[in-house]
């Protein structure tokens, strides 16, 4: 179904306050958009503005052509290079989620890669790759997030953070939990020593398995 702009406001501005709630991000730090309708446009929270208490109205809608703000009382993230190039490199792509969320970045810091600690690996990526640091709120930066994330669902981002994708908003986010939750897990494993990861086997038949995952109605 396609999204409308106000829905799509509204989506981004409750996934901003579902991130900060769940301390996915701090402050002002991170930001959400969604593509709207046939694609032309973008809604994209606004730079500066506290993700606590964000409204739809504080939303920015842009054009992903050019990224000229259309609507919208505050200037967009100055991430918005990132999100356009995520949208013009991956038309299956609907809605784009960054985090400073505190295990990613730790990994990111750390050098190490995500690894497949865990089958949820396979809802990100095959691999998981992390983009090499580049200055925040560049096209530089935009374009290493965008061959990182190949056509994965996640990319971390070295010293920085991390940028999940979806085909909706609501995947992007949940993405961007497990996201998080892996590099804990993986993170907390390996503080007690050398750790055991899935096969390339193992992986491979998790993810047929995880390719009907999400909601399914029960059949009459
Ligand atoms: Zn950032």
């Amino acid at each position: 179904m396609e999204l409308g702009a106000a829905q799509a406001r509204e989506q981004v501005a409750e996934a901003a306050r579902r991130l900060y709630e769940r301390r996915l991000v701090v402050a002002t730090s991170g930001n959400v958009s969604v593509r709207i309708g046939d694609g032309g446009l973008l809604a994209v929270t606004p730079s500066g503005v506290p993700y606590a208490r964000m409204v739809a109205s504080d939303v920015a809608l842009v054009r992903l052509v050019d990224g000229a703000q259309v609507d919208g009382a505050w200037t967009p993230t100055s991430e918005l290079p990132l999100h356009r190039a995520i949208y013009t490199a991956r038309p299956d792509v609907m809605a784009v989620v960054h985090t400073h969320s505190l295990y990613a970045t730790m990994l990111g810091i750390t050098g190490r890669p995500l690894k497949p600690v865990h089958y949820a690996y396979g809802l990100l990526g095959d691999p998981v790759r992390t983009a090499p640091y580049v200055r925040y709120g560049t096209s530089a930066l935009a374009n290493e997030a965008v061959a990182g994330l190949g056509a994965n669902g996640a990319v971390l981002l070295q010293n920085h953070g991390a940028v999940t994708v979806g085909a909706d908003l609501e995947g992007a986010f949940e993405r961007a939990e497990i996201l998080e939750w892996l590099a804990a897990l993986q993170m907390g494993a390996e503080a007690f020593g050398p750790s055991l990861v899935l096969s390339d086997a193992q992986m491979a038949e998790a993810r047929v398995a995880l390719a009907g995952y999400g909601p399914e109605r029960r059949s009459e």
